[in-house]
């Protein structure tokens, strides 16, 4: 493996900047590995041994993202390049270390706190690739390895449990058995680790090429200590499409596919997962086994129970799932039929009915128990016989159905 790194050009600047100034500055981590490996990395983070308040006083525009723990945000051509100091002490994730941090003039005492191997490289476009813990050999044998005694790196913060499994997915990496090993022996630390923090790690397993690596989780004892409910996710009949979209709701969605939506929540709730995830993960988990309809009406009226991309969402999660109620023909005849459901602009929402509760309001009606007997009746109507949704004929059909209601 040869380090072919380019550094772009604003995180160039910013390390070319310091070394002018007399301070030493690197690429470090995630970006460094994933150069490596020939993927771009997402972003570009610089460790170096100028203080926060130098890297703050050589750079105009800065932010002061995690200044506490020695992080200053630089801004260059509209992005922003986190620049930390060389330190010594990680953000314990246990509850039992102080969150403290001590800063340090030595490269290789910052590589020595980070978790992986893999991750403890720096990289400088003069002096070529710092690899102290053999991060490159890990890499080419695929391997994920801590830095150092694995027991004791786990017990300083029991999250790197969890990014141990999560990288593994993300690069389809085995674990090195002692690190395996460590991270059996200390799952139960993990209980005092935040449901924010583990939920993230989780959804970047499930949201990985290798979402079935969550099942680690439950082979390695780990799960009891996730959240209370965690452990009663059935893992064994679990099956994750790989080609399911790597998106957060449908990926939780598959991953508990067999428990109610209430459990769903239950579970997604424990782990602070937000709002917009938790309500598209129970639809697609309430509707997965429904049949969405063969016909047009059955169809129309699934659609009237969701928005638009729900439905699209619900389909694509069925086409990755097993034991559906419907066959892979019925799934393309249900697709070209959405598309002719929509493409003539047939009502399947309350909101495109051509008579609304207003319109009965004018016609005498009041607000009430009975409208909405009334409009749900119309609805289904026009679910039934899409011609239907007429001014005209919808207000026949509303008189007649305000005498059977009022
Ligand atoms: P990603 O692509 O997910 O951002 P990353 O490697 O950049 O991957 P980050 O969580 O952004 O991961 O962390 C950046 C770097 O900081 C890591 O590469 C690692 O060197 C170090 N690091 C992060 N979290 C920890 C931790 N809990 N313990 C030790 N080192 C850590
Ligand atoms: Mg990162």
């Amino acid at each position: 493996m040869t380090a072919d790194i380019r550094i772009p050009p604003q995180a160039l600047y910013i390390i070319e900047t310091l070394n002018q100034k007399g301070f030493e500055a690197y690429v470090v981590g995630g970006c460094v590995r994933d150069s490596l490996l020939g993927k771009t990395p997402q972003d570009w983070d610089i460790t170096t041994s100028a203080s926060p308040q130098e890297v703050k006083a050589i750079f105009g525009r800065t932010i002061d993202t995690g200044i506490a723990h020695g992080t200053v945000t630089v801004m260059r051509g509209g992005e922003g390049y986190e620049v930390t100091t060389y330190r010594i002490d990680g953000e314990y994730e246990d509850g039992r270390h102080p969150k403290s941090v001590v800063f340090t003039t030595k490269l290789a005492e910052d590589l020595r706190r980070r978790d992986f191997t893999i991750n403890a490289m720096a990289y400088h476009h003069g002096e070529g690739l710092v690899d102290l813990f053999h991060g490159i050999s890990d890499l080419e044998e695929r391997r994920i390895c801590c830095v150092g005694n694995a027991m004791d790196r786990f017990r300083e913060d029991a999250l790197r449990i969890l990014r141990a499994i999560r990288f593994s997915a993300q690069l389809g990496f085995d674990i090195e058995s002692e690190t395996a090993v460590a991270l059996k022996a200390l799952a139960p630390n993990l209980a005092r680790v935040s449901k924010e923090r583990i939920q993230m790690e989780l959804t970047k397993i499930l949201e990985s090429p290798n979402p079935g690596h969550i099942k680690m989780v439950f082979s390695q004892g780990i799960a009891p200590f996730l959240s209370e409910s965690f452990s009663g996710i059935h893992a064994e009949t679990m099956f994750i499409d790989r080609e399911l979209p790597g998106l957060r709701h449908l990926r939780w969605a598959a991953f508990l596919l067999h428990g109610t939506p209430e459990d769903a929540e239950k579970i997604l709730r424990e782990l602070k997962m937000d709002n917009d995830t938790v309500n598209a993960v129970k639809l697609l988990v309430r509707w997965w086994k429904i049949p969405a309809g063969t016909d047009e009406q059955t169809l129309r009226k699934t659609m009237s129970q969701m928005t638009k991309e729900e439905f699209d969402h619900l389909l694509i999660m069925k086409r990755f799932t097993r034991e559906i109620p419907e066959s892979h023909e019925e799934l393309d005849r249900i697709g070209e039929l959405t598309c002719l459901i929509r493409d003539r602009g047939d009502c399947v929402s309350l909101k495109t009915m051509a008579l609304t509760g207003r319109d009965l309001i004018e016609m005498g009606m009041k607000p009430g128990r009975a409208m909405g007997q009334v409009l749900g009746e119309l609805f289904d109507l026009v679910l039934q016989y899409p011609e239907m949704n007429k001014r005209e004929k919808l207000e026949k059909e509303a008189e007649k159905l305000i005498k059977k209601f009022t």
